[in-house]
């Protein structure tokens, strides 16, 4: 069976791990937990990056840094996971969803405004497959109505919009170093913060409501409880598995991109003819081959596509039924508009086994899979 999702192990992590134990301290914070936050600010171009315990907590990190309270509102796609939608809930916020662009799959920067209204306060961006939202559109929108932006690049690690690294162009960014991510650390994720002003309350919030982090920089003489706060630091065991990744990032990616275009090219045949889409990448972006999606007829051609690849050895998945359909979607949120292409297009939305080290021929097999089920069925 050619699995779906392998979590990327490029060689040197069971080292790495082994040095963070031997070296006394798989706390947080520790040397490799550094040197993956610092790692993060030199190649995004980052004011400040700190590892999390997942892309949630990240999430969960932003809403609080951005002060949602009962009663404000966020705007956010309905196409995506539930973390981007639970962490504004936690705070009591309540979710406005919008409509996506079907080319993308990302939240329709063109319908966002009519959705703001007094109560908003912040947009959530969701760069879907790590390709980036129309970021120009949204920031302007954003400060015409003094909004917060919140990315969840939790897909979009070493994707780019216009040369900026995604998570570096909204007020925070959030990350996911989730086993099914181009980058992992089993669990974990990381919050980037573009303005420096957030900088010690977001420190204080992720230890415990404590000014701990200043104390180990010795500006204080003793820590104390400060403010609140919950605990987002990661094992520095996680985050050595992460550093043995990050060091090999660029081959990570190139060896992703590569079967992303493999792909591309074997099924560009089929599109010409009208029986499936492609993925598009708007020219401003950089993308990383973060997942490698196509677009079937309807739900019911998907459904006899996924068990025909599944009865041929080869799992392809499908994900996300639109949050505001689901019950708690319901309870937390609304749509703003028309649900115009959220639905219709998630429905026919399917994904190929995407991850690193993904054999040529593997690769192959699925192309002449997915050729096969449309020879049969054109026939
Ligand atoms: C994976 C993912 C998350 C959550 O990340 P975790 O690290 O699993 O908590 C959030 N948003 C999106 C879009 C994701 O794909």
């Amino acid at each position: 069976m050619i699995d779906f999702n392998v979590p990327p192990f490029v060689g040197n992590e069971l080292k790495y791990i082994e040095e963070a134990v031997a070296a006394k301290k798989i706390c947080g914070d520790g040397r490799f937990t550094k040197q993956c936050n610092k790692w993060m600010e030199d190649r995004f171009d980052a004011q400040k990056v700190l590892l999390t315990t997942s892309g949630t907590t990240a999430l969960e990190m932003a809403a609080i840094l951005c002060g949602l309270k009962e009663g404000d509102e966020v705007i956010l796609p309905s196409y995506t996971f539930s973390s981007t939608a639970t962490a504004p809930v936690l705070a009591g916020a309540t979710l406005v969803f919008v409509d996506i662009r079907p080319d993308t799959m990302n939240i329709d920067e063109k319908k966002i405004e009519q959705a703001v209204t007094e109560r908003t306060k912040a947009i959530i961006a969701v760069h879907y497959a790590g390709v980036a939202c129309e970021m120009d559109t949204i920031m302007k929108i954003a400060k015409e109505h003094d909004l917060k932006v919140i990315e969840d690049a939790a897909q979009g690690v070493m994707s780019s919009y216009k040369g900026k690294a995604l998570g570096t162009i909204g007020d925070f960014g959030c990350f996911s170093f989730h086993e099914t991510k181009n980058y992992s650390m089993g669990e974990g994720g990381a919050l980037l913060i573009n303005d420096a002003a957030y900088n010690e309350k977001a420190e204080i919030l992720r230890e415990k409501g404590t000014n701990r982090s200043k104390f180990f920089r010795g500006q204080i003489d003793k820590y104390t409880w400060v403010d609140y706060g919950s605990s987002y630091l990661p094992s520095d065991i996680n985050a050595a598995y992460l550093w043995a990744q990050l060091e090999m990032a660029d081959r990570i990616n190139d060896d992703r991109l590569e079967s992303w275009a493999a792909y591309y090219e074997a099924f560009r045949p089929l599109a010409d003819k009208g029986l499936l889409e492609l993925p598009f990448v708007p020219e401003d972006c950089v993308h990383n081959a973060h997942m490698f999606y196509m677009k079937l007829r309807d739900l019911e051609q998907r459904s006899a596509f996924l068990s025909y690849m599944k009865q041929n050895g080869a799992l392809c998945v499908f994900h996300y039924i639109p949050l505001h359909s689901a019950p708690a979607g319901q309870k937390f949120g609304r749509f703003d508009g028309e649900d115009e292409y959220t639905t219709s297009e998630s429905e026919r939305l399917v994904r190929l086994p995407m991850y690193y080290g993904l054999k040529k021929e593997d690769r192959d097999q699925v192309i002449a899979l997915v050729k096969a089920f449309f020879a049969e069925s054109e026939g």
